[in-house]
């Protein structure tokens, strides 16, 4: 077993980590305070080559393998969670899809526009009465002389304002349940696609969310991804790709969390001492060590898996359950080796918090996750509707 990077991916981490020191970390708290999407930022990353890093260079990606991947999305989630997922919607949720699912005609139109960030995508799965269980979601895709008519609402669309491009998953014959769905590559620019904003978030300030209202949408027979009844697939082969980099992510956080409680700690002092030398202090530090490199590990694992193309929805699932998990401990005790000064923003722990808050919802929630693994573990399908 071999836990040495290669050089390249050393090389990989080391630019990402500069980029996020010079590029994110000084915009993170600003764009926070002011709920700012952050365009010029975002097309910074797009020249840097991180919309696209999975994707071959063929379709205009950067070709990169999933561990470099993880690497980046890694130190971008460490310098701010609202940008790391524009990395993980774009290149996980819309270009993997459209990767594995497309036809050839359909990469060469999208991939490039989205990968050198022409265009930004979003995943239309949620809706409001339609979570958890995304089988069940109501949007219904009628058929028309040429093609299909897209009706229903989605929910908790990130990026969904300013998205060109939107995969949505709809319903084509409501008797099929989930081998009716199909998912829709929607041309967002026409007047049925009515995105609005979702606005008093706890956290992920400086993201888009929107709920979006399609009336009538339209789209070609040549704008479906996958047939008839794969949308399901569709879905799910995204997210586990969408999982491993929230996951990465997350790992971000944890790294963020240690690193700033080691400085604070070792600069404030309390009884004539800085509070690093007190051994309470150290515990906490030395917890969110462990949680951080026992995420890390999951991740690379998961990585490991599938660059080698070897099946990992149940690795990707515990990385992902144990790196949001992890977060959230780990910002909630960085705070607290902060005391006072880590309930303002003038240090990150505070947005680590509220920003970490959301990994455990999206892309599956923790129990949705642990249902998954359940299901390896013991053959039992527990997703059964009632
Ligand atoms: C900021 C933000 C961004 C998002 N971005 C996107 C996006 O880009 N695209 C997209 O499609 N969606 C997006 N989502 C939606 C997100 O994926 C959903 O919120 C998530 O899947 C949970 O669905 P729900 O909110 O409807 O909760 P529900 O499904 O209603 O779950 C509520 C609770 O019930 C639990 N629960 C549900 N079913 C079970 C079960 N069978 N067993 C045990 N417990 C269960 C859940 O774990 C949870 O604790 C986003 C959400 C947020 C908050």
């Amino acid at each position: 077993m071999d836990f040495d990077l290669t050089d390249e991916q050393e090389l990989i981490r080391a630019t990402a980590r500069e980029f996020t020191d010079n590029e994110v970390v000084e915009r993170s708290r600003e764009n926070a305070r002011n709920h700012r999407f952050d365009l010029e930022l975002v097309a910074k990353i797009a020249a840097q080559g991180y919309l696209g890093a999975i994707i071959p260079a063929q379709y205009g990606g950067a070709g990169l393998d999933y561990v470099s991947y993880g690497l980046i999305v890694e130190e971008i989630g460490r310098g701010d969670s609202a940008i790391r997922t524009v990395i993980s919607v774009q290149t996980s949720l819309v270009c993997s899809a459209i990767l594995k699912w497309g036809t050839e005609e359909q990469k060469l139109h999208y991939l490039p526009k989205l990968c050198s960030g022409e265009w930004l995508g979003c995943f239309g799965l949620t809706e409001p009465e339609s979570g958890s269980d995304a089988a069940s979601l109501r949007t219904r895709a009628t058929r028309t002389d040429s093609g299909w008519v897209l009706n229903g609402s989605k929910m908790w669309i990130s990026m969904g304002n300013h998205a060109r491009l939107a995969l949505i998953f709809a319903q084509t014959d409501p008797t099929q349940g989930h081998r009716g769905l199909a998912c829709f590559l929607v041309d967002t620019d026409q007047p049925g696609f009515q995105p609005q904003e979702i606005e008093h978030k706890m956290g992920l300030h400086a993201s888009d969310t929107a709920s979006i209202a399609l009336e009538d949408v339209e789209v070609s027979d040549s704008e479906m991804l996958g047939e008839i009844g794969e949308g399901f697939k569709v879905a799910m082969s995204a997210l586990d790709s969408g999982r491993y980099s929230v996951a990465a992510g997350c790992v971000g956080i944890c790294q963020g969390c240690v690193d700033e409680s080691v400085r604070y700690a070792q600069e404030r002092e309390q009884f004539g001492r800085p509070i690093a030398s007190f051994q309470l202090v150290q515990a906490m530090i030395a917890d969110m060590a462990v949680k951080t490199d026992a995420s890390r590990m999951l991740v690379w694992r998961a990585g490991f898996l599938k660059d080698r193309g070897r099946p990992n929805t149940l690795e990707t699932s515990i990385a992902k359950l144990h790196a949001t998990e992890a977060a959230l401990e780990c910002a909630n005790a960085a705070i607290q080796v902060h005391g006072g000064a880590g309930y303002v923003d003038d240090h990150p722990v505070e947005r680590y918090f509220r920003d970490a808050r959301v990994t455990t919802l999206y892309e599956g929630t923790s129990q949705i996750q642990k249902l998954i693994i359940g299901r390896a573990k013991t053959g039992i399908n527990a997703f059964v509707p009632g």
